[in-house]
């Protein structure tokens, strides 16, 4: 199918992008690596009167360190996230997740940003950056703010971001010493996306205790979502291995998956309960559990 008829601009700042998104709001769509939103369009699922490309932004295609946090700009795409040696060394979550997202195609043009700013609950960084405690920078004619990942999902494609802001950078902070984190989805083919995934992070204390535990999961609800309860197992446990069977339970339970044609419900959660178990093995062991 073709698109609705649109209008097209090329911003040629930044200030003229976020200008007319304040003129025109909703009717009117960034495009970043347009992976999500064209197909979207063909099929007539969105119909946008107004494109804002904003790949002519250059200075929003970053990948930077600065102190302890790594800044991603809204125009970095995951081949590039693929291949930096920062996100490597200090965001092996993101870069260890990376690869099962769609395929080499869709990778050199997706970005993070569009992937976040689209907030499709089945999709895998979300999840990342929620385990990872991101947090989003939001920019608009107004000013600017920052939102926690945790406050910035709202829903199935919905996001914290107003009609006229733009998702301008993504800001991970470094995991604390003597952490240990890793990525687990089943799909039925690599590159589609998951049935099942989970994003796992565990921190331990000087004496080996668990002082930290996230588990992040994708296609698990209607939004993205965080197992606090079944993170909160592990806490405070010294041994956390003997506790992952606990925290694979509250988990399943935790979780609201909706089912569809390639997992029922009772197939998702189980899935959940078992990617939850080996993740959990593997971040404890990265994080340096004896
Ligand atoms: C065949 C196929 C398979 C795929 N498989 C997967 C998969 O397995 N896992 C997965 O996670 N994704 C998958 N995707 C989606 C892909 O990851 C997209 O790249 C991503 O969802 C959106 O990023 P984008 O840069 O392409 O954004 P776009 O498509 O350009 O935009 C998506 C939405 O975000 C908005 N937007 C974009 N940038 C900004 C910004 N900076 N500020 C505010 N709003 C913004 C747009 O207006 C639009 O509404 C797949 C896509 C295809 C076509």
């Amino acid at each position: 199918m073709k698109p609705a008829p649109f209008r097209y601009v090329a911003a040629r700042s930044l200030d003229e992008a976020l200008a007319l998104k304040a003129e025109h709001g909703d009717e009117a769509r960034f495009l970043a690596g347009g992976q999500s939103l064209i197909p979207a369009m063909n099929f007539r699922l969105a119909q946008p009167a107004m494109l804002i490309d904003i790949n002519p932004l250059k200075e929003l295609d970053y990948i930077r360190r600065a102190g302890n946090v790594l800044r991603i700009g809204a125009l970095a795409r995951y081949r590039a996230l693929q291949r930096d040696a920062a996100v490597a060394r200090h965001q092996p979550l993101l870069a260890e997740t990376l690869p099962h997202v769609a395929h080499p195609q869709i990778r050199n043009r997706g970005t993070l940003a569009g992937n976040m700013a689209h907030a499709d609950p089945a999709s895998e960084l979300p999840a990342v950056v929620l385990a990872l405690g991101g947090r989003m920078h939001a920019r608009s004619g107004r000013g600017e703010r920052w939102i926690d990942a945790r406050d910035f999902f709202k829903g199935a494609l919905t996001t914290a971001l107003k009609s006229d802001e733009m998702l301008t950078e993504i800001e991970l902070p470094d995991l604390p010493a003597k952490s240990g984190a890793a990525f687990l989805e089943v799909s039925r083919r690599r590159g589609d996306y998951a049935m099942m995934g989970v994003a796992a992070v565990v921190t331990l204390g000087a004496d080996g205790a668990c002082i930290g535990a996230r588990l992040a999961y994708c296609n698990a609800g209607e939004k993205q979502m965080l197992a606090g309860k079944a993170a909160q197992a592990l806490v405070g446990r010294r041994g956390a291995d003997k506790y992952i069977s606990d925290a694979a339970a509250l988990a399943e339970s935790e979780i609201d998956p909706q089912g569809n044609v390639h997992a029922s419900k009772k197939f998702q959660r189980h899935l959940a309960g078992v990617l939850t178990r080996r993740a959990l093995q593997t971040a404890l062991a990265r994080a340096g559990a004896a």
